[in-house]
């Protein structure tokens, strides 16, 4: 009998899954565990776009650390900050202008939502209200999952989640969605509308078109309602370009970065607000501060691994390289078509999903887990969204990596 390990994994269920193999070092699309090399075709959970342990990145982790470690962000400011902030503004949608550093996606929202309700209270306008799409993912704290679609994950702490209005997804022209929009705006109660942009990713790699983000941007243009994106899956060129809202031209008022934003090596996250909702917060009235702050806000080793991710896309031929990738998973998404077990292939830019015809899908579909360890025997991990597989890697992967990948998928017995 071997003695069990204190360690309580995430979304795992120690009841019922086997023993883990042990992760001893990475490098480019590759774990390399005790039991041997795993493909990582999900990115390790979304985090990972240039690939594991890129030598730029690490190299910039090396020579902060033996020279500036964690320093509070609130009495003094560094270099690494400034100049990642500087970048931040000049590589995002126009307009925003202003970069407020935190530890994770969760907590990148949650500023987002503080950022907005801020605003409006400072603006002496009553809106609190916030517009969500259902289905969507923001995060795991009580404020994000409130944004987020209720169910299995968090019934349990439904108690102590707060009220939002819920948008149909969009489908199709997302008609159905406008429209619904629309009558909300109208109120006059509605402080923000918060989405993914393009790509629900938790949700089931569910996408929707350009279009209808464009639209939605027009009508809170139109009734002032403030656009938040979540780019904490889509940003740093998952979607096929820089940002999602880059496919709509759409700028939105916040947008979230996370995951990628260190090249998924070291934990930082970004909010970036417009100059109106900076603006609603400068004064000489103390009351109007944004009260927010975690311990490890702007740590400067994290900042250092941005900026060298941020340089990667500045001086390498990062839209090729997207360009290509893309090109590979649509030709694989073609292949799986024709097999008549899938349904539902879909893409965009670098993402490939498709769905197994279960009669019973949802989260809880058996056949997830099932097709987890068979993939897994072929060295290859992956996640099925219940049964939605999807392929979501990091960008060094190779043409074979991905024939692997998608061989592993394709020779599963339903
Ligand atoms: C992963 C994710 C989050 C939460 O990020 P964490 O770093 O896990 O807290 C938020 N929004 C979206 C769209 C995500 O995919």
């Amino acid at each position: 009998m071997t003695r069990q390990s204190p360690v309580w994994h995430p979304f795992f269920q120690h009841a019922t899954e086997p023993a883990l193999p042990r992760a001893i070092s990475s490098e480019g699309a590759f774990i390399h565990t005790d039991r041997g090399p795993l493909l990582d075709a999900i990115s390790s959970w979304w985090v990972v776009t240039h690939g594991h342990n890129q030598p730029q990145i690490v190299e910039a982790i090396r020579e902060t650390a033996g020279r500036l470690d964690q320093v509070i962000f609130a009495n003094v400011t560094h270099a690494p900050a400034e100049e990642l902030a500087e970048a931040l503004v000049e590589m995002t949608p126009a307009g925003l202008d202003h970069v407020f550093y935190s530890d994770s996606g969760s907590t990148a929202v949650e500023v987002a939502l503080k950022m907005a309700l801020g605003y409006w209270r400072h603006e002496g306008d009553g809106r609190h209200r916030i517009a969500v799409i259902e289905d969507s993912y923001h995060g795991d704290t009580i404020g994000t999952m409130s944004v987020g679609e209720r169910g299995v994950f968090n019934a349990a702490y439904d108690p102590l989640m707060f009220a939002v209005d819920r948008l149909p997804f969009p489908q199709g022209d997302g008609a159905e969605t406008l429209a619904a929009f629309e009558a909300l705006a109208a109120s006059g109660r509605m402080a923000a509308l918060i989405l993914e942009p393009l790509v629900l990713g938790a949700g089931g790699m569910r996408m929707y078109d350009p279009a209808v983000l464009a639209g939605l941007r027009a009508i809170c243009d139109r009734h002032d309602v403030l656009l938040i994106a979540d780019e904490v899956m889509t940003g740093w060129g998952r979607t096929g370009r820089l940002w999602a809202c880059d496919h709509a031209g759409v700028a939105p008022d916040i947008l979230c970065t996370s995951k990628g934003l260190t090249g998924g090596v070291i934990p930082l996250a970004a909010t970036l607000a417009s100059r109106r909702i900076f603006d609603a917060h400068r004064s000489t009235d103390r009351r109007r501060t944004f009260y927010h702050s975690s311990s490890y806000t702007a740590n400067p080793i994290a900042c250092a691994a941005a900026l060298a991710q941020v340089r990667l896309w500045q001086d390498s031929p990062m839209q090729a390289r997207l360009d290509d990738l893309a090109a590979m998973q649509s030709c694989h998404l073609s292949a799986m078509s024709d097999d008549p077990r899938f349904e539902n292939a879909r893409q965009c830019g670098t993402i490939a999903a498709i769905d197994l015809k279960v009669p019973q899908g949802g989260y809880l579909s058996e056949v997830g887990p099932r097709m987890r360890a068979h993939v897994m025997g072929q060295g290859v991990l992956l996640r099925p969204l219940g049964n939605t597989i999807y392929v979501l890697p990091p960008y060094c992967v190779t043409a074979g990596d991905l024939d692997r990948a998608w061989g592993a998928v394709a020779s599963f017995e339903v």
